[in-house]
């Protein structure tokens, strides 16, 4: 038996509940894990609480990021006592995932833990941060240099946000963070932003080509502050477009796109192809030190999960959260 978080659906209602489960019952795959540490994102946050369609399959454990040590394998690439880690693919979504003590894998989705991590560290870090260094790495592609001028940061006080904050600032970026918690001001300026930006500035309708304010942009928001944000892109910049935590919609013209040349470049982390990962993870190991991870994160149990998910889609969590999956 092993203790895991369920979520179940039927007609009438939509529930998530901490239960214990039989091994028997665990999904195909040719790698299992004991997990060490899961973590919180905000896409867990939805499927917790039943908001957009990110569960496909019922019953589902949630879950998109895991860490811990292979404990049965039949695939040549993963050894018993392995540690490994998870990210994406559908996992949490489709196949049953990391808020769990035991997760039954395809090992294609796995990576090997980046030896400069622990297993703790990686969840510290999780699907927020390795989507923020995607990102950054979009960025460079186009030629985003810290010469350039400013990099904007959106929901700079989530995971994403704030790991984006802390590695363009690692990178000498100036960084523009915008908030709707202007109070956590100095949290976001000890990750290395250098000015606050209040989010309201953003979020209202505005004109399709607004005064030029930076040159690059990493958004985890969406909607109409991704529109604003394009609209204020200086000529040539781009935008990174990472998330939806305002709305899914983009109602934005072409505009910046046509008339200054704006690149937008979209990021995906679930289907992200194995190499690309593994490069992001690499970087990661050279530019996040240890310090850092105590300060964008915190520890909960797999009890405190759902009442913690509740927290996390009302905007009242800072950074990232880790969640041991064995207390
Ligand atoms: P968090 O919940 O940790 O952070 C989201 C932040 O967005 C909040 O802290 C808040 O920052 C801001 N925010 C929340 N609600 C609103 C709103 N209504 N309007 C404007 N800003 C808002 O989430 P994550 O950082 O884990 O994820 C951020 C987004 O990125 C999510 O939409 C997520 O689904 C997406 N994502 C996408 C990935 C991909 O592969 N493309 C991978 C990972 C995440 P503040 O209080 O500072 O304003």
């Amino acid at each position: 038996m092993f203790n895991a978080i369920l979520i179940e659906k039927d007609e009438t209602r939509y529930r998530a509940h901490l239960t214990q489960l039989n091994e028997s019952l665990l999904p195909e795959g040719d790698v299992t894990v004991k997990i060490s540490y899961s973590s919180l994102n905000y896409k867990d946050g939805l499927a917790i609480r039943g908001k957009g369609p990110v569960v496909r399959q019922f019953p589902m454990i949630p879950g998109i990021d895991l860490a811990g040590t292979v404990i049965e394998s039949q695939s040549e690439q993963y050894q018993l006592g392995q540690q490994v880690l998870l990210n994406g693919w559908g996992v949490g979504e489709k196949h049953w995932g990391g808020l769990a003590q035991i997760a039954r894998l395809n090992s294609q989705w796995l990576i090997p833990l980046p030896s400069k991590f622990t297993a703790k560290d990686t969840m510290a870090i999780g699907t927020a941060g390795y989507t923020a260094m995607l990102a950054v790495t979009a960025l460079e592609k186009n030629g985003v240099t810290p010469a350039k001028g400013k990099v904007l940061v959106t929901g700079a006080n989530g995971g994403v946000g704030s790991f984006a904050i802390a590695i363009l600032s690692k990178l000498g970026y100036e960084v523009v963070a915008s908030t709707g918690r202007i109070e956590e001001s100095q949290y976001l300026k000890t990750l290395g932003a250098s000015e606050i930006i209040d989010r309201t500035e953003l979020s209202q309708a505005g004109k399709p080509l607004q005064k030029e304010r930076w040159a690059a942009a990493i958004d985890s928001v969406g909607s109409q502050t991704l529109a604003n944000v394009c609209a204020s892109t200086i000529y040539g910049g781009t935008v990174a477009a990472c998330g939806l935590a305002q709305g899914m919609d983009f109602p934005s013209s072409v505009a910046p796109f046509i008339l200054r040349g704006v690149t937008l470049a979209g990021i995906d982390s679930v289907m992200c192809p194995y190499s690309d990962r593994v490069a992001a993870w690499d970087r990661l190991a050279n530019i996040i030190a240890q310090p850092l991870l105590e300060k964008i994160s915190h520890e909960i149990t797999l009890e405190q999960v759902i009442p913690t998910a509740e927290k996390l889609m009302t905007g009242k969590i800072r950074g990232r959260i880790i969640v041991d999956v064995n207390r």
